[in-house]
């Protein structure tokens, strides 16, 4: 087992409805630990270049918009396995689709908005982490 590193976003539907106490208890009781923190607005170029993987995607612009809804929490989290566990404590994208319990399934509104982002990878993993943080804003 390999200790990971793995971006993590509470989005916009979650930090309006004061969920992200709620929601990173779910994380940390898995396991994980929050080791950078910081609350941001993403400007719409942002999100876009966030999302950019996503450009050809029928729902990009109106993922990119909501993104910029309200504000986000952006975090890295820190574990055995984190970017695979932070996805099964997340769920599927779609919340119709999530399994109970997981946050997505509890939480999520709509397959967009979700209420978390994740990683996919920890090759995706290292560059999300490096959009929002420099390596002395991170402290394991
Ligand atoms: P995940 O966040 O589970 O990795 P994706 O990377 O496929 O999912 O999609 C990124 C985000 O785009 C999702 O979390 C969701 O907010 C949004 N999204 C995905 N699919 C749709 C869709 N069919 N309609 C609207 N928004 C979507
Ligand atoms: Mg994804």
């Amino acid at each position: 087992m390999a200790v990971e590193r793995t971006l993590s976003i509470l989005k916009p539907d979650a930090t309006r409805r004061n969920l992200t106490g709620a929601i990173n208890q779910r994380f940390e009781d898995s396991g994980l630990s929050i080791i950078a923190q910081r609350r941001l607005r993403l400007t719409l170029e942002q999100a876009q270049q966030f999302y950019a993987v996503h450009a050809e995607r029928a729902f990009y612009g109106e993922l990119c918009t909501y993104m910029t809804s309200g504000p986000i929490v952006a975090q890295v989290l820190e574990g055995e396995n984190a970017v695979i566990r932070h996805r099964e404590v997340m769920g599927a994208t779609n919340p119709a689709n999530a399994d109970e319990g997981t946050i997505r399934k509890d939480f999520g509104e709509s397959v967009e908005a979700n209420s978390v982002h994740g990683s996919d990878s920890p090759e995706n993993a290292a560059i999300e982490i490096a959009y929002f943080f420099s390596d002395t804003d991170i402290v394991g």
